[in-house]
């Protein structure tokens, strides 16, 4: 049996990029979302080997030390041609500055090492996890992904991390192209493309509506 969330929910992030996408996204339900940063609880580590396991610990920390429902993602760029890195690592590669220039240019630098220069050789896709906690270990997860084509140079300077080098399976124009409407905004009013905005609407009907 799915549980249903209500009231208030902590969003176990510190990325505003991410906090700002899942307020928009919960928004409509009438959710009380309040970050993890607000209520100041500190960051656990992120030692899971695949995006589930680390949104898991996430929300469960947050669970605990509030006692209250808490929900986490986990996120990253797979590329084909990479062996799926930089995968659980995506916001590692861009290190303390955050710097998605460097490593968006230190992925396509080993690309081109590769000699992967025509899209098919250029597959990538985004994942997100999602795992709301209960304080009582009840868990609700799921998982999903977008398909598309990494290019060079990035462009678009909206989004954030590596939206400028994605290009959504489909469309002509990058993440970092797209409005945040488009690019998570759910019919009626956008497509529901991202991969959090789809992990989202399964969430939503398992434990929203
Ligand atoms: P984490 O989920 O906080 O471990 O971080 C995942 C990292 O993957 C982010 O910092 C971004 O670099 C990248 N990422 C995840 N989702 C997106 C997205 O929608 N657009 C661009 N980059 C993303």
């Amino acid at each position: 049996m799915h549980r249903r969330i209500t009231g208030r929910l902590v969003i176990a992030t510190h990325n505003p990029g991410k906090l700002s996408e899942m307020r928009e996204l919960l928004a409509p339900y009438g959710i009380d979302a309040v970050s993890a940063a607000d209520l100041k609880i500190a960051e656990p580590d992120e030692t899971g080997k695949t995006f589930q396991a680390n949104a898991r610990i996430k929300a469960v920390a947050a669970a605990n030390a509030t006692r209250l429902p808490a929900f986490a993602d986990d996120s990253g760029l797979c590329v084909d041609a990479l062996d799926g890195a930089p995968g659980i690592l995506s916001a590692r590669w861009a290190g303390e500055t955050k710097d998605f220039n460097g490593a968006m240019a230190r992925i396509e630098r080993l690309l081109q090492e590769r000699g992967a220069r025509e899209p098919p050789q250029r597959k990538a896709h985004f994942v997100s996890a999602l795992c709301v906690a209960w304080p009582d270990g009840h868990l609700e997860e799921v998982e999903e992904r977008v398909d598309g084509t990494l290019v060079w140079p990035p462009r678009g300077d909206a989004g954030f991390g590596y939206d400028p080098a994605f290009l959504p399976d489909g469309h002509t124009r990058t993440f970092g192209e797209m409005t945040s409407v488009e690019k998570h905004g759910l019919p009626p009013h956008g497509l529901g493309l991202s991969h959090r905005a789809k992990a989202f609407v399964k969430l939503a009907e398992m434990c929203l509506k």
